[in-house]
């Protein structure tokens, strides 16, 4: 599965779905090989209950799912090496489009022969459209039906980012997934009109995006499914969105903190329940491991999130039980690796102690690298276990070992009992039988700050890394 060491000894581009569309010659010629025949498709590799184990044929790698991907906001993941993400097993990378385009440019990229090349990375890369960074980060982003117009945070002038103009960047950039730009509203704003407009506004601008779509033969454009939480504009978006050629599909405007765990996994057990078996789903923004079992339990494949790399520069880091936070006193004389459960680098050379004292000293870039290295291995880790509990049909009993591990009193979250009755994985001897059921305005974030053994930072959008 491994890819060649040198970019330019690559196997030709395959996509996972046929185009439906027509290839444009916007982009040179040189960077536009048609195939000679349909790809193959995704292949399912093992299904049990609502849990999927499956091979995606990407142009540059054959990625596994579930899989999670890290993000590289202009690139490559701070701290650490394209080599020792490879190491790391990790399959694909995301690259923040409005980063890059800021700096160093899309253009250039492109002549130093597209992202792959320029940062040194054989294997899958996946762009955003940019729109969510613009909305979530610049104060002055307006939406209207043209595009996002935004105020340049480098000179102040005014911008516009187009779906045409989206694709345009992603296609210079040229990885191997890329996203559909799409009117972006976070599920908690209070406003019905608004998640209808944006539902079928999302909808006219996939249409626009596949029209600008100048690498359908090497780069897969995936849809974006909307709606909020109103499952009626969730059912509207994947219906007319299913139509459309799209190679895979994702949804947004979950997971920023803000709505309940109880909304959260019934938006995305209905996505999941909806979207065609046959496409890889892709729940945006979710880098929680609690979040990422629950979603992959309801037959979700690939997630992203700044949260495991992020939270490591703050000392936190990812466990079995939830987080450690290094700086606490109580590591200082703690001996054990990370999580000695781990066979990654960081756990087999350094103690607990040994990162404390680092952290404490204030030399926070020096252990944050090493942590970002456990934190990365640690969500390879995870998925990786499900894709083989998956196909080895033990799936359920992994997911009570993981959450007997993450609480051992019991006290499972309301929320992530309903989602597993919905994805068919009984929780018997998990779950405390005397536990009331908690309200499910229960917020995602504080249900997942109680499965934590220390308070961890609170997620930001994938976009300050
Ligand atoms: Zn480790």
């Amino acid at each position: 599965m491994r890819s060649p060491a040198s970019p330019h000894a690559r196997q030709p581009p395959l996509l996972l779905f046929p185009p439906t569309h027509t290839h444009s010659s916007l982009f040179p010629a040189s960077h536009s090989p048609l195939l000679p025949s349909p790809p193959p498709p995704r292949q399912v590799v093992a299904v049990q209950g609502r849990a999927r184990s499956s091979r995606m044929t990407l142009p540059h790698f054959t990625a596994h799912t579930p899989m999670f991907m890290s993000v590289g906001t202009q690139g490559s993941v701070k701290g650490l090496t394209t080599q020792q993400l490879e190491e790391l097993d990790c399959h694909v990378i995301l690259g923040n489009t409005y980063h890059l385009q800021n700096r160093p440019g899309s253009e250039l990229v492109a002549e130093m022969g597209g992202l792959h090349d320029f940062i040194n990375w054989p294997r899958g890369m996946l762009t955003d459209s940019g729109g969510f960074q613009m909305v979530s980060l610049l104060h002055l982003a307006e939406i209207t039906e043209q595009g996002v117009t935004f105020q340049s945070p480098v000179d102040g002038s005014t911008l516009l980012l187009t779906p045409e103009e989206s694709i345009a960047i992603q296609n210079r950039l040229g990885a191997d997934i890329i996203m559909a730009l799409d009117d972006v509203v976070p599920t908690t704003a209070n406003d019905p009109a608004r998640f209808e407009e944006a539902t079928h506004r999302t909808t006219r601008w996939i249409d626009r995006c596949l029209a600008a779509h100048s690498r359908p033969h090497e780069q897969n454009l995936f849809g974006i499914v909307q709606g909020g939480l109103d499952p009626r504009l969730r059912e509207i978006s994947m219906q007319v969105g299913s139509k459309r050629g799209r190679s895979g599909v994702g949804w947004g405007g979950v997971g920023w903190g803000g709505e309940s765990g109880d909304d959260f996994w019934r938006v995305v057990s209905q996505c999941t329940a909806g979207l065609p078996a046959g496409k890889p789903r892709y729940v945006m923004g979710i880098g929680y491991p609690l979040d990422i079992v629950v979603c992959s339990a309801l037959g979700a494949d690939m997630f992203d999130s700044v949260y495991p790399t992020r939270t490591a520069r703050f000392g936190v880091t990812l466990v079995p039980e939830g987080t450690l936070k290094l700086k606490n006193s109580i590591y200082a004389r703690d001996f054990r690796p990370l999580d000695p459960g781990c066979s990654c680098m960081v756990c087999q050379r350094y103690s607990r102690a040994y990162l404390h004292n680092v952290v404490t000293r204030g030399a926070i870039s020096s252990a944050a690298i090493l942590v970002t290295y456990h934190n990365v291995a640690y969500t390879q880790s995870l998925t990786r276990g499900m894709r083989q509990a998956i196909e080895e049909q033990r799936f359920p009993e992994w997911v009570r070992n993981y959450l007997k591990t993450m609480f051992p009193k019991g006290d499972v979250p309301g929320w992530v009992r309903d989602a597993m009755a919905a994805a068919d994985v009984s929780l018997e001897g998990v779950v405390a039988e005397d536990l009331p059921s908690p309200p499910p305005s229960t917020a995602l974030a504080a249900a997942a700050a109680a499965a934590t053994a220390a308070a961890a930072p609170s997620p930001a959008p994938p976009a300050e890394q």
